[in-house]
C-alpha cells in the first residue's frame, strides 16, 4: 500500500470511512448547486423571454423542459428541504451514498452537505476541482497549477475554507473541445493532487468524440492513474461501439450518467440515446470485457430534473433502470458489479 492520504480508504463530508460501507453508489449528482454563470441562456424571442424568469410552475413546466438553459430557476438547485427530500428516494430504494460533484465554480456548500448528510443517512462524497473554463472566475488566467494544485490538496487533507469539510474526489474537472488552457492547467493539477492524495479524478467530457481520449492521455502524462479515471458524459459523447471500446482500452472508466434524460439540450442535434439503449450499449460493453469499467448515475443538476418539478430523480436508476437491466439479461451479479463494487473500487484512495 502507498503512503497516500486517502490510500484505500474513502472520505465523506462526515468521516473518513471503509470502502465497505459505500453501497449502491452514485458516482455523479448534484444536490446543491448554481449553474446560471455558466449555463445560462437568454431566448432569442419575446414571447419567450417572458418565461425565463418566472418560478417553475406546472404552467411553466412544459416550456422550461425544451429550454432549460433559458429559466432562471431551473438552473438552480438552492433548497436544501428539496436536496433531502428528494436524496431521500434514493435512500428509500436502498442507496448508500451520492457523490455530489459541484465544486469550486458552482456554489460548493460543505456545510449543506454534511447537514443533507446526517438528514438522509447517506455518505456524501464532495468534489474539488474547477468546471468548464466559462465558470471560473477571471482570476484563472493568472492561477498557476502550482496554485490549482494546493487548493485541491488542501480541500482534501485539510478541508475547504475553514469548515473542516474534506472533499473526498477530485472533480468534477471541465473540459470543452477544443481544450481550453486554463481547462489544461486544472488537469495537469489534478493529476498530481491525485498523486498526493490518492484520491479519484471524475471528468466532464469535451463534445468532440475524439477528444475524451486526449484527456485521459494529458492525465496520464501528469502522473494519473487510468484506473483511478472516471470519464463522465458517455452517452452524450462518445455515440459509437468502437469510440467506447477505444476509451475503456485506456483501463478509465466509462460513467453513463444522463440515465433519465431524453434529450441533451446543450447540444439539440446530438441523438442521445434512451435508458435501454444505454443499456443495450453497456451489455456490449460487458461482453468485450469492460464489466468492471462502468458506472451508471443521472448527472442532476438542474429542477426539472427532481421528482417534485416532474423529473425522474436520484432514484431513478434503482428502480426503473435495474428492471430494463434484468429484462435484457444482465444478472443480478453484474448489477452488484455495475452499482456497488465499480464504484466502490474507483472511490477508494490508491
Ligand atoms: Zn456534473
Amino acid at each position: 500500500m502507498s503512503g497516500k492520504y486517502l490510500s484505500g480508504k474513502v472520505q465523506s463530508v462526515l468521516a473518513v470511512i471503509s470502502p465497505e460501507d459505500l453501497g449502491v453508489t452514485l458516482s455523479h449528482e448534484h444536490l446543491i448547486v448554481d449553474l446560471k454563470q455558466t449555463y445560462y441562456q437568454e431566448p432569442e424571442l419575446m414571447s419567450d423571454m417572458a418565461f425565463t424568469r418566472q418560478p417553475i410552475s406546472l404552467e411553466t413546466l412544459n416550456w422550461v423542459r425544451h429550454h432549460p438553459l433559458s429559466s432562471w430557476d431551473n438552473l438552480l438547485l438552492d433548497d436544501e428541504k428539496l436536496a433531502i427530500e428528494e436524496a431521500m428516494l434514493f435512500r428509500l430504494e436502498g442507496g448508500g451514498t451520492i457523490v455530489d460533484c459541484s465544486n469550486r465554480n458552482l456554489k460548493r456548500d460543505p456545510r449543506a452537505l454534511a447537514r443533507i448528510s446526517r438528514a438522509t443517512g447517506l455518505n456524501i462524497i464532495m468534489g474539488s476541482g474547477y468546471y468548464v473554463w466559462q465558470s471560473h472566475g477571471p482570476e484563472m488566467d493568472t492561477k498557476t497549477e502550482e496554485e490549482i494544485l494546493q487548493e485541491f490538496v488542501q480541500d482534501i487533507t485539510e478541508g475547504v475554507r475553514d469548515t473542516g469539510i474534506r472533499a473526498g474526489i477530485i472533480g468534477e474537472l471541465g473540459t470543452s473541445s477544443p481544450l481550453h488552457p486554463n481547462e489544461l492547467k486544472v488537469l495537469r493539477a489534478g493529476a498530481r493532487a491525485q498523486q498526493i492524495t490518492g484520491a479519484a479524478i471524475t471528468i466532464h467530457a469535451p463534445r468532440h468524440e475524439a477528444d475524451p481520449l486526449k484527456v485521459v492521455e494529458i492525465l496520464s502524462d501528469a502522473g494519473a492513474d487510468p484506473q483511478h479515471i472516471i470519464m463522465g458524459d458517455i452517452d452524450r459523447t462518445l455515440l459509437t461501439h468502437e469510440r467506447r471500446c477505444e476509451l475503456a482500452q485506456t483501463g478509465c472508466y466509462l460513467q453513463y450518467d444522463h440515465f433519465g434524460q431524453l434529450d441533451y439540450y446543450i447540444m439539440p442535434e446530438i441523438d442521445m440515446p434512451n435508458d435501454r439503449y444505454r443499456v443495450s450499449e453497456i451489455i456490449q460493453l460487458i461482453k468485450e470485457g469492460y464489466l468492471s469499467q462502468i458506472l451508471l448515475c443521472h448527472d442532476i443538476c438542474w429542477k426539472t430534473m427532481v421528482c417534485r418539478y416532474g423529473g425522474h430523480g436520484y432514484a431513478h436508476v434503482l428502480k426503473y433502470v435495474v428492471p430494463i437491466m434484468k429484462m435484457k439479461g444482465v444478472t443480478e451479479e453484474q448489477i452488484h458489479t455495475l452499482l456497488i463494487e465499480n464504484p466502490k473500487r474507483v472511490l477508494t484512495g490508491v
